[in-house]
């Protein structure tokens, strides 16, 4: 269990870990060598691995709603997928980014977002509770969100080019040091308080990948090929 609310719902949130080995998305399921380590991983969780529908991510804003015919399949170019399907899981690949589990507890359906610098400056989580409005009526006030382990303030440096963009959240870019920090965290929390997500409904997880030995971090083991894990979200039949 990550978050306080899969204790009151029939919802299911998990999140790999070192232990349970690198777990790239390839395009096609039985492409890569790392499958092995999502399907023994799925099932210690008891979830049918041919129950799941993966994001291959493209750091954009991308959203999909799929149902039981994506079951299995691995889909381009999206890094949010959101359902109210029973039995259907979503997955996406996080490794310092952030995995934010996105649920609507009155109308039973969950969404899950992968989101880096980009994603979060353009608003991916804002769109997914916006595109479950469309879909479900959900409403923001009853929405919860879980923000899974990622790269905290304390470790997230970037460029000032990447910076600057961030200048409405100016009080989310921190500059005591050489190089300016970015709390994306923070900003993301902005962002669903501005669509009118309860702070006291977004758990945070207080890890940072950077510094947890535990999880997988791009920026400190520099290991694009595989070095992820996967966050999945599902409504159990
Ligand atoms: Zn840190």
């Amino acid at each position: 269990m990550l978050f306080p609310w899969e204790q009151s719902t029939n919802i299911q949130a998990e999140l790999s870990t070192k232990v349970d080995g690198p777990m790239p998305t390839s395009n096609r399921l039985g492409d890569s060598p790392w499958d092995g380590n999502r399907q023994r991983w799925l099932k210690s969780r008891g979830i049918n691995p041919d129950h799941l529908v993966s994001a291959v991510l493209c750091h954009g804003t991308e959203i999909r709603r799929v149902s039981e015919q994506e079951r299995g399949q691995r889909l381009r170019g999206v890094d949010g997928l959101y359902t109210n399907v029973p039995g259907v899981y979503l997955a996406v690949t996080v490794a310092d980014c952030l995995p934010i589990y996105v649920v609507d507890p009155e109308h039973q359906a969950v969404g899950i977002v992968h989101a880096g610098w980009r994603g979060v400056l353009s608003g991916i989580v804002t769109k997914m509770v916006h595109q479950m409005t469309k879909s479900f009526a959900t409403d923001a006030c009853q929405v919860r969100i879980g923000i899974g382990p990622s790269i905290h303030v304390c470790h997230y440096e970037v460029g000032e080019d990447v910076a600057k963009q961030f200048g409405e959240y100016r009080q989310c870019i921190h500059r005591e040091t050489k190089k300016p920090r970015i709390d994306l965290v923070g900003i993301v929390q902005q962002q669903l308080d501005e669509v009118g997500v309860e702070p006291n409904q977004i758990t945070i997880d207080p890890r940072c990948t950077f510094e947890e030995p535990s999880l997988y971090s791009f920026r400190r083991d520099h290991d694009l090929a595989a070095g992820v894990m996967t966050a999945i979200i599902g409504l159990r039949t």
